[in-house]
C-alpha cells in the first residue's frame, strides 16, 4: 500500500474526491514529484458544508462534555497508534525528517487529549448577588460554527489545535488545511469521525485559499475564525471577519530575537541554537532568527554555530539519519536565494550555506550570516527558512531595544544566568512567548500566541478553549 493516501474532502459526513471538480497536484518537496490529486470544493460544496455545520451545531453543543471528551481522547489514542504512518504522510508532503514529523504527530495527539479534558472544565461561576434570593450566574457557551485556516509548515499540530479546541468547546469546525500539505489533516478528520463525531461536526475543504475564506466567512453561520499564516493574509481575514463581527484568533508571522548574554557558555548556547534554528528547515513562526550575541562572545558563538551547521545531514526526510529536509515549496527556495543575495550585497558575512542544493526537490543549504546590516531586508522581513543572522551588542539596553524593534511580537529567546536580568526580560520583551535558556516554548497545556502584528489570541492551554466560548451573564431574581 502506498504511504500517501487518496486525497478527499469531508463534507456533511461524506468523503468527496476530485471527479467533476477542480483539482491540483500535491508535490513531494524532496523530489518535486506529484504525490496525488487534491479536489477543490465548488461553491455548492462549501454551501453544503455550511448547512451541515449549522445542522450539527445544536447536536454537538448539546452532546455532554464527557462524550465529546471521549471522542477526542479516542482520536488522540488512534493518532498515537498510527503515529508512524501519519508521520510518513507528513514527511512526504512537507519534507521534515520522519522522526521530527513523528514528534509533531505525537504533540498533536497531546493537543487532542488536553482539549478532551479541558472541555469538561468550561466552568462558569456564581457571583454573590446584591439582593437576597437572586443569583448572578456566568455561563460559558459554545461560540457557534467555526472556520479554521491552517498553513503548510505544521500539517499536524496547527490543524489539531484548531479542530480539538473547537470540538472540545462544542463548536462544529470547517477546516481548510493547506492545499500543499493536506493528507495529515484529512487523516486526523478521519480519526475524529471514526471515534464517533456526528456528520457535520468536523468538515475538511480545499480550494483557492482566498476564494474559500471569502465565501465561507461571508456566511452568517460562521461565528469564529482561526487563522495561522502570514501577517499579510491575517490582516485580510480580519477585515473579512469585521463584516460579520466574527471573533478571531490570529497566529501570524514572527521574527524571533535571541539575546545571548556574556554570563552563559556561548558554545553550549550555539549548539542548542543550531538545533532550534534548523528544525523544520527554519520554516517555523517561532524560529530563532535574529541572534544578538554579546560582543565578548560573538566570535566564539559564530564559529561554533557555523561548525555545527555544516555538520547537519540534509536530505530526503524519509531516509534515516537526516537532520534537515527540503524546503516545503519552491517559493521558499526563491525567497531564500533573494534574501541572502540582498544581505551579502549589503555587507553581511556568509559563514556557510547560502545556496540551493542539487537540482531535484527544494533543498537549500543551512546558512549562517553574521554582521548583517540593518538595511538588509531579512533584518525586517520574516525569512521563514534555514538562515541564522548573528549580530552583536554591547549593552543590555541595546539588546532589549533590538529585540523590540520590529512590529512582530511572537517568540523571543534569551540566554542568561542572571536572575534579575531574567525578570527584566519578562517585563520588557514585547512577545507572546519568551524562552529563557530554552527553545521549548510550545506544549499542549501552555498558551501559544503573539502580540503586536504577530496576531492575537492564544491556542493551547485553557486560553485555547476559552477562545471558542462566549460569556453570558444571567441575573436570576425570585419570580
Ligand atoms: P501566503 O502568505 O500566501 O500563505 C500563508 C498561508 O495562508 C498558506 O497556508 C495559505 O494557504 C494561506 N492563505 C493564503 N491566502 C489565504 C486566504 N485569503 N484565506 C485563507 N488562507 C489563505 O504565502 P506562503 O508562501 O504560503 O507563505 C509565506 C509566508 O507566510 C512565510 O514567509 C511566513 O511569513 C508566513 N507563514 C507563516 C506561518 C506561521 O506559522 N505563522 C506558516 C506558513 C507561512
Amino acid at each position: 500500500m502506498s504511504q500517501y493516501p487518496e486525497l478527499k474532502m469531508l463534507i456533511a459526513g461524506e468523503w468527496l474526491g476530485a471527479e467533476g471538480r477542480n483539482s491540483e497536484p500535491v508535490l513531494n518537496p524532496a523530489t518535486g514529484q506529484s504525490l496525488g490529486t487534491l479536489p477543490h470544493a465548488s461553491t455548492a460544496d462549501l454551501d453544503r458544508a455550511l448547512e451541515a455545520a449549522q445542522k450539527a451545531l445544536p447536536v454537538w453543543a448539546n452532546t455532554p462534555a464527557y462524550e465529546r471528551a471521549r471522542i477526542l481522547r479516542k482520536t488522540a489514542d488512534s493518532m498515537r497508534e498510527r503515529a508512524d504512518a501519519i508521520a510518513a504522510m507528513l514527511t512526504l508532503e512537507e519534507g521534515k525528517p520522519h522522526p521530527e514529523a513523528k514528534m509533531e504527530v505525537l504533540a498533536a495527539a497531546d493537543v487532542f487529549e488536553f482539549m478532551a479534558e479541558e472541555g469538561k472544565r468550561a466552568y462558569g461561576r456564581i457571583i454573590p448577588a446584591r439582593a437576597g434570593g437572586t443569583r448572578h450566574i456566568v455561563l460559558k457557551q459554545p461560540v457557534g460554527v467555526t472556520a479554521a485556516f491552517a498553513p503548510w509548515n505544521f500539517p499536524a499540530i496547527t490543524p489539531a489545535r484548531k479542530m480539538a479546541a473547537s470540538l472540545a468547546a462544542g463548536c462544529p469546525c470547517i477546516i481548510k488545511p493547506s492545499e500543499e500539505t493536506p493528507a495529515t489533516a484529512i487523516e486526523m478528520a478521519r480519526l475524529i469521525t471514526e471515534a464517533g463525531a456526528p456528520a457535520g461536526v468536523i468538515q475538511v475543504v480545499f480550494g483557492v485559499p482566498g476564494e474559500v475564506s471569502t465565501h465561507i466567512m461571508a456566511s452568517d453561520v460562521i461565528r469564529k475564525v482561526s487563522f495561522t499564516g502570514s501577517t499579510a493574509v491575517g490582516k485580510q481575514l480580519m477585515k473579512l471577519a469585521a463584516d460579520k463581527a466574527q471573533r478571531t484568533t490570529m497566529e501570524l508571522g514572527g521574527h524571533a530575537p535571541v539575546l545571548v548574554f556574556d554570563d552563559v557558555d556561548a558554545e553550549k548556547a550555539a549548539v542548542m541554537a543550531v538545533a532550534g534554528k534548523f528544525r523544520n528547515a527554519g520554516q517555523v513562526c517561532v524560529s530563532p532568527t535574529r541572534f544578538m550575541v554579546h560582543e565578548k562572545s560573538h566570535a566564539k558563538f559564530v564559529e561554533t554555530f557555523a561548525k555545527a551547521t555544516e555538520a547537519l545531514k540534509v536530505g530526503d526526510g524519509m531516509e534515516s539519519g537526516i537532520q534537515m529536509g527540503p524546503l516545503a515549496n519552491p517559493r521558499r527556495v526563491d525567497a531564500m536565494t533573494a534574501f541572502i543575495a540582498d544581505a551579502t550585497s549589503k555587507g553581511a558575512k556568509l559563514h556557510t550555506g547560502g545556496e540551493r542544493m542539487g537540482n531535484e526537490g527544494f533543498f537549500f543549504r543551512p546558512t549562517v550570516l553574521s554582521d548583517v546590516p540593518m538595511n538588509a531586508r531579512m533584518m525586517t522581513e520574516e525569512p521563514f527558512g534555514p538562515v541564522a543572522l548573528i549580530n552583536r551588542f554591547s549593552s543590555e539596553d541595546e539588546a532589549f531595544a533590538e529585540a523590540n524593534r520590529l512590529p512582530y511580537g511572537l517568540a523571543a529567546y534569551a540566554f542568561t544566568r542572571d536572575s534579575d536580568r531574567a525578570i527584566r526580560l519578562q517585563e520588557r520583551v514585547e512577545s507572546g512567548l519568551l524562552g529563557i535558556n530554552t527553545f521549548g516554548i510550545s506544549v499542549a497545556e501552555t498558551p501559544f500566541g503573539g502580540v503586536k502584528e504577530s496576531g492575537h489570541g492564544s491556542e493551547g492551554g485553557p486560553e485555547g478553549l476559552e477562545a471558542y466560548l462566549t460569556t453570558k451573564f444571567v441575573a436570576h431574581a425570585p419570580g
